[in-house]
């Protein structure tokens, strides 16, 4: 979704006259070890189609301006990408690389039939090529990380190529015609605090660069704006990682460095996702396969509605309907709370964020589903069970509550992270389920897995 940094649209542009497609594939099937019932594939969810939508309309304008224009299909890109190719007589077709099992087997299936140039750009690092002094792979962060680290920086990134000559003649689909966009009912309102696009992108960058100082201090407070928010310009690759690591290390070179860790997190979640194409939709860690969750549809829709009582779970959820993105932070204890208070399979609140968030990415979402239930590689331990109420008030979230839960805008600060401490408030659900009861049954159940 840009032409800054992106080194395919670089080579296409230097080797000749291009023409620039964008295929809507859902054929996006799960990996064959996935068991039922989560075998559904990952087709793009709701809210990222509403930000594609939008990426795509900035990206089309801005081939306009070179004369240009953004050609649409939909369909398998495994055939429209290369009967395009050859009614246009392509001699080659450039993508950037994937790691998501669907696209690596896309990639595949194209260049069995055309030149396919599959250059890198997605990530900071090819996965494969950070390995350990005996030519293993990392599936422990830390240690990853430092081994990451010694290929950094990435190069600085390249602007957008000065001249582009374009095939003319090729039929687009129109953008509506992709139907992207939700109607009846449209709940996107909210999601206008967002800028899709290359130009969004690279205003949100600089925004953020002038705070990036206090990211370190600020970035588990949710009632602050203190992280970037530029997941999902990434996720839609708006803007390139390299782009960001050296803007930010030029913006606060002393301070960047829990920064770029944190990208860091997101290059590392494409490692296990390397190393474990299922990861997705199987457990990394073999007891968890048996672990007894409950069949609670009614549980798992208040916490989906954010009904669940404990404010700060509520607040979470409600922001995440709202804007399509949700606080890190928040992230964490509203996970935690429906695998572990709830004891509902992560795989459901997995696929709820899938199609809630802008910033849905298999790799990240899994590795942090898989995170907060202990189940990953590299996991927090089961019975680090989330307290919402302490987390709530550690990271000092009245005004983050009060923002989310307009029933709790009158509430005092010190009532305002367990109301029914003090008997209440009139149009707010009592907790669904009592902490420390909650926190044993699960134990148990783990217990009983194990
Ligand atoms: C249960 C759960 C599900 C998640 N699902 C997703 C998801 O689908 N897509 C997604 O991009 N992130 C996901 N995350 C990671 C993280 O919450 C978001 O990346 C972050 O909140 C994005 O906000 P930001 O851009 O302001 O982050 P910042 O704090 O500004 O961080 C900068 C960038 O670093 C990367 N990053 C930061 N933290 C993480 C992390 N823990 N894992 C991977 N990358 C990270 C992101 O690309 C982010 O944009 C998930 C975390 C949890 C606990």
């Amino acid at each position: 979704m840009r032409l800054a940094d992106q080194a395919a649209v670089r080579a296409a542009a230097a080797a000749g006259p291009v023409v620039a497609l964008f295929v809507l594939d859902d054929h996006r099937p799960a990996v064959a070890s996935a068991p039922e019932p989560w075998r559904q594939g990952w087709a793009m969810g709701a809210a990222q189609r509403w930000w594609l939508h939008h990426a795509l309309a900035s990206l089309d304008a801005d081939l306009r301006k070179r004369g240009g224009r953004l050609v649409l299909r939909r369909g398998r890109s495994t055939e429209i990408v290369p009967a395009i190719a050859a009614d246009v007589g392509a001699e080659a077709v450039h993508c950037l690389g994937h790691i998501e099992p669907w696209a690596r087997d896309d990639e595949e299936a194209v260049a069995a039939r055309v030149k396919l140039e599959i250059h890198e750009g997605v990530l900071l690092v090819r996965p494969e090529s950070v390995r350990t002094g005996t030519g293993g792979r990392y599936r422990i962060f830390t240690p990853w990380w430092r081994r990451m680290r010694e290929q950094m920086p990435p190069a600085r990134p390249a602007p957008a190529p000065a001249k582009m000559d374009f095939v003319a003649d090729v039929t687009s689909d129109r953008l509506e015609d992709l139907k992207l966009l939700p109607t009846n009912p449209d709940w996107s309102g909210g999601f206008t605090v967002w800028q899709p696009g290359e130009a969004g992108a690279a205003a949100r960058l600089e925004d953020f660069a002038g705070r990036a100082a206090a990211y370190d201090e600020a970035r588990n407070m949710p009632s602050v704006e203190g992280t970037s928010r530029l997941s999902p310009h990434l996720a839609m690759g708006d803007i390139s990682v390299a782009t960001i690591w050296h803007a930010i290390a030029d913006a606060v070179p002393v301070s960047a460095e829990p920064y770029l860790r944190e990208l860091g997190w997101r290059d590392f979640a494409a490692n296990i996702l390397d190393l474990f194409p299922d990861h997705g939709e199987v457990p990394g860690r073999e007891v968890f396969s048996k672990l007894a969750f409950l069949d609670d549809p009614e549980g798992l829709r208040a916490w989906q509605q954010g009904r669940t009582g404990y404010p700060i779970v509520d607040a979470g959820m409600r922001q995440l309907w709202a804007i399509g993105w949700m606080h890190n932070r928040v992230r964490m204890i509203t996970a935690s709370f429906l695998c572990k208070h709830l004891l509902i399979d992560w795989r459901h609140g997995e696929r709820w964020f899938w199609d809630c968030l802008v910033d849905a990415d298999l790799a990240s979402n899994s590795l942090g589903w898989q995170w907060v239930m202990g189940s990953g590689v590299d996991s927090s331990p089961f019975n680090r069970v989330f307290a919402p109420v302490g987390q709530s008030a550690k990271f000092d979230a009245a005004a983050y509550i009060r923002e989310w839960v307009p029933e709790l805008r009158h509430v005092s600060e010190s009532r305002i992270h367990a109301p029914w401490e003090s008997g209440g408030v009139k149009g707010y659900p009592p907790p669904i389920i009592r902490h420390e009861a909650a926190r044993a049954r699960a134990l148990e159940a783990y217990a009983a897995a194990r």
